[in-house]
Parts: structure tokens; sequence; C-alpha cells
């Protein structure tokens, strides 16, 4: 293996995992694994940890195994199994065959807990989950010991025996670590390893009525599978003389290094699957994937390449430090991805009618227009031109301040990819609202005929009035007002806005859902993933084309 002997320049989990390999352990393997709780979708916190643990499989030419974290049957399902996978997969990564669940390992764990109870290490707790709670003490006071901490190893073999077989009630036992009730760190006060639970299991059924807690279940899980590197948030790090304990009292085939990371906290935005399940149930969202939520599916829908969360994570990457991430950041990678793919349209949003007088009555004319400003690789494609055309509302101001370089009574600007035009006339309605814009053309300015050398300030999109498409567009900001929310209370109400009739050019009128385009001078837009062919398209704004919050935070 070839490994950059440097670790100059690296985060402080891959100097570790350095420094392990020149000591030679793990027989020089580096194997990670990332193990969601199947209870929900997966989040751009997720994706940290994904770009993470499978980022570095990959440099190390190891594996990252995708473990499903299936203790808690009552919370998980399939469904979220199936999501987690298609998500992992459109993020870019691939388990390949190493896709496994803790529910594979149930026996293991069982045979653990024997050898915990043989050894004298674990003992049936009788008393009520209460009881536990109130005996366990505080950060200054030692806990109390369980009346059943000393019964033999014969009775708890028995009693754990029995408690497979389901002859308990949930609750009537539970299985515990034998460390410390008067340790400083409350995890070793002889932690619950196992408790009862009557309830079928989505991929065991009825086989088990006992399910081992996650701190047991996780540590055994990464010893069985091999794990050199168990990467977990820094809330683990309390727990990590639990998983050592685990680990040296157990005979496991392997031996794994817990290392604790900071979890990735983005501004307005939650990352616990628990509150946006929240947010679904309720209906506050339109669902996991409602193009607002800060899930995987949620930014897929919303149009974020793959490729720019990767990049986000990578240019957040690992610390040690609690922090909350801007969520220009993350919007500086979508747009710096989209800038460079996604090729250009022309869409008007509040269309405003304008008519040019000079211009023959039935004539249509194709301009050229290239798809990408900097890439020629991207191709042209034509745009038809006619007597009457929509501008956007907000570029014609009948008194517009000095610096107003867009449209105005008697003032010119050029249609890009087309004529100049000038202001002749504002035609209004009884109540003085504006109904259309009469305009004269010149002929000799069209773009890129070579013969124009007139030049304008300002040049503005538009769109053909016969030949365009309608559309409805759904313009986002963010789901929740707090930038650092702790609940869901705090919704944005006007975190959707809804824009119908907006018109497109008709070139767009094939566009699938997924497809993306920079609308010229408005934002970038991807067609939702449920607009349905021959029904009116529906696009999702995926982010503006300048940063607007540096903007909003300024003023
Ligand atoms: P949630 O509270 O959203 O359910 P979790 O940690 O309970 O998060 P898991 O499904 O257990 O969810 O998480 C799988 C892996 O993802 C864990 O290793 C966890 O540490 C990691 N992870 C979860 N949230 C974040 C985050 N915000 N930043 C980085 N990693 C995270
Ligand atoms: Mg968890």
């Amino acid at each position: 293996m070839t490994i950059d002997a440097t670790a100059k320049g690296k985060d402080f989990i891959r100097q570790s995992i350095l420094s392990d390999l020149s000591e030679g352990k793990n027989e020089s393997r580096v194997f990670t694994r990332f193990p969601p709780e199947p209870n929900g979708y997966l989040h751009i916190g997720h994706a940290q940890s994904i770009c993470l643990n499978y980022g570095i499989a990959s440099e190390f030419q190891g594996r990252c195994y995708l473990r499903f974290d299936d203790t808690n049957p009552t919370k998980e399902s399939e469904d979220y199994v199936d999501a987690i996978k298609q998500d992992v997969l459109w993020l870019g990564f691939n388990w390949q065959e190493h896709l496994t669940h803790a529910s594979d390992y149930f026996e293991d764990f069982y045979n653990c807990a024997m050898q915990l109870i043989e050894d004298g290490n674990a003992y049936i707790d009788s008393q009520t989950a209460d009881e536990i709670k109130s005996s366990r003490g505080t950060l200054n006071a030692p806990g109390a010991e369980s009346p059943y901490r000393n019964r033999s190893v014969a009775e708890n073999q028995g009693l754990f025996e029995r408690m497979r077989s389901g002859e308990f009630e949930e609750g009537e036992n539970v299985l515990r670590a034998k460390i410390d009730m008067s340790a400083a760190n409350i995890n070793l006060r002889d932690p619950v390893l196992y408790r009862i639970l009557h309830a079928e299991h989505q991929r065991t059924a009825g086989q088990w009525c006992i399910y081992p807690l996650y701190d047991f279940a996780h540590t055994v899980s990464d010893a069985i599978e091999g794990i050199t590197h168990s990467l977990c948030t820094l809330e683990f790090e309390d727990h990590r003389p639990l998983y050592e304990w685990i680990l040296d009292h157990l005979t496991l085939p392997h031996r794994p290094r817990q290392i604790e990371f900071s979890r990735l906290n983005l501004e307005h935005t939650i990352t616990s699957k628990r509150k946006l399940s929240e947010l679904v149930e309720k209906g506050l969202v339109e669902g996991w994937n409602d193009p607002r939520m800060p899930t995987i599916s949620g930014m897929r829908r919303r149009g974020y390449p793959a490729s720019a969360i990767r990049d986000f994570c990578k240019r957040v990457g690992v610390t040690k430090k609690e922090k909350s991430i801007q969520i220009a950041q993350l919007e500086n990678s979508v747009r710096q991805e989209l800038d460079n793919n996604s090729p250009r349209a022309m869409a008007v949003i509040k269309p405003l009618k304008v008519v040019i007088d000079n211009y023959p009555e039935d004539q249509i004319e194709s301009l050229a227009a290239n798809n990408h400003p900097k890439n020629q690789a991207m191709g042209t494609r034509t745009l038809p031109f006619s007597k009457e055309i929509y501008i956007e509302e907000n570029d014609f101001m009948e008194d517009p301040p000095a610096k107003f370089f867009r449209l105005k009574p008697g003032g010119e600007v050029r249609l890009r990819f087309g004529y100049i035009i000038k202001c002749e006339e504002v035609i209004k309605d009884n109540n003085g609202d504006i109904l259309e814009i009469h305009c004269s053309y010149d002929p000799d300015t069209k773009s890129g005929s070579g013969t124009s050398k007139r030049k304008v300030k300002g040049t503005i999109h538009w769109v053909s009035a016969k030949q365009c498409v309608s559309a409805t567009l759904r313009l986002y900001s963010t789901l929740l007002s707090a930038a650092n929310p702790k609940s869901i209370s705090d919704l944005n109400e006007e975190s959707l806005t809804v824009v119908k009739n907006a018109a497109l050019e008709e070139n767009l009128a094939h566009a699938s859902p997924g497809d993306r385009f920079q609308f010229e001078r408005t934002g970038y837009f991807v067609v939702d993933e449920n607009s349905l062919q021959g029904e009116e398209l529906v696009f999702n704004r995926i982010v503006t084309l300048r940063d607007s919050w540096a903007k909003m935070q300024k003023t």
C-alpha cells in the first residue's frame, strides 16, 4: 500500500490513522463504518459522516461498512433502510458487499452478554426503570447499588435465558454491566445492556424479545467487523470508557478504536432525525424530501448536486470544535458546481408584455444564444423573437432612480441575445396599473451581428410572448428563522413562495424532472421530481445567483 508518508495538512483523524499504520496496527487495515439507525431519513450531518467514513476507506484502500443499527424495532422500518441506501448511493458512495445490520449479530450479542454474566461482569436487575434512574446518582453524587447486584452467576444465567424465552413483561428485568456505581463517568454506573421489548423486528420478526442497547451493540458490532477506526460525534466521547470496558471484558476478534469529531451544525437548520420527523408527522412540510428539508433526499429534490454536497463536507472538514456553519457556505458549494455545469435559459418570473411597434406583424426570427457563457462545448440554441415579448415586471420603472439601467420611459435597453429596444409608450388600465409597454427596436443592433456599434448600459432577459411555456416556480428560503434553532417551533412562515404563470423560453417545454438550469439573472432552478410531462412544468429554485445572505446581514 502506498500512503502519503506525511500527515501534514491532514485532519486529526487521518493523522491518527497514519500514525496507527506507521506503528503497524491492525495488520495495516483501515476499516470504517457508517452506522445509521433506520428511524428516519439521512440529513446533511449524516452526509458529513458518510463523506468522512467512505472517503477514508477509499483513501487508505480499506473498506467502509454500511451497518444499520437496527436495535430498536418500535421506531425503525425497512422503508427507512431503503431510503438510506438510496441516499448513500446518490451521494456517490458504495458499500460494495459490506452491507450489515446489527440484527445480523443478535446471536453474537447474546453470547457476549452471557460471557459477561459468566465472568461476573453483568447481572439481571429487577428494579423498575424509575428505580434504576433514580439510583444512578448525579454528577456530584455517586449512584446507589441495586439490591439485585450481587445475584449469583447461576441465577443471572437462568434469568437471562428466561428473558430471552419471553417469560417476562417489558421492564420487569434488564441486564446491566457490573462496573462501578460511584464512577465519575455516569455511563460507567452499571449501564443497561439489554432490555425486554415484545416487538416485532423488521428483519428478525418475533425471534427476539430482548434487544441490546446502543453502546453494547455498537461496540460488539465494530469488533466483529474488524472496524479499525470507529468515528463518531463528540457526544460519544463520554461513552468511550464504556466502549473500552466492553472490549476489555469480552473475547472478541478485533479491537477497534473510537475517535470522536464535532457534529456538523448548519445555521437555520435542524440536524436531528427526531425533530425532522416531527416536521413530517405534523404535516409542516410535504414530507422527508420536501426541498426545504436538510435531508439528503430534500436537497436532491431541491436540485443540489451530490458533488456540491461532497465539496461542502470537504471544505468544512473534521475538527473537535463545536461550531455552526453558515448556510451561505453550503450554497456557495452548490452555486459553484451549478455555475460550471448548468445550461443557461431565459425565464420571466413576473411577465410584463412589451409590444414592439416597428417589428413586422407575423415575423418570427431565430436568435442564436449560447448555452453557457464560458463553456462553448455546451453549445448553442435558438430563441424565437417576435413582435410581442415578455420582460420582467421589475425591469421596467416609470419613475426610476438615477442609476436604473433597465427599461424606463424614453430609455433604451438591450434584450439579451437580441436588439436594443426603446420605450415609447406605457399603456395603463383605469386603475393606473400598467398593462403593457410599447417599444421600438433598432434593427441595426442585433447581438453578435458585428454591425451593432451602439452600446447601452442595461441588458435584460425576455421571452417571446407567443413562443413560451408557462411554469410554476417554487422559491425557497430557510425553513427555520432562528440561526441556531433548538426546536421546530420557530418555522419561517415565508419559507415557500409559489409563483404561477412564469413565462419560460419554449426550449424548456421538454425539460425532464431533475434537469437543472440557470435562469439568466434570476437563479438556478431544477425541474421538480414530481413535475409531470404534459402538465404545467414545476421548477424549484435551487439557489439564487448571488449570496443574498451576506447582503442581508450587512443591512
Ligand atoms: P439523529 O439525531 O439525526 O438521529 P443520530 O446520530 O442519532 O442522529 P444515526 O443514524 O445514529 O443518527 O447516525 C449515524 C451516524 O451519523 C453516526 O455515526 C453519527 O455520529 C453520524 N451523525 C449524525 N448526525 C451527525 C452530524 N450532525 N454531523 C456529523 N455526523 C453525524
Ligand atoms: Mg444515533
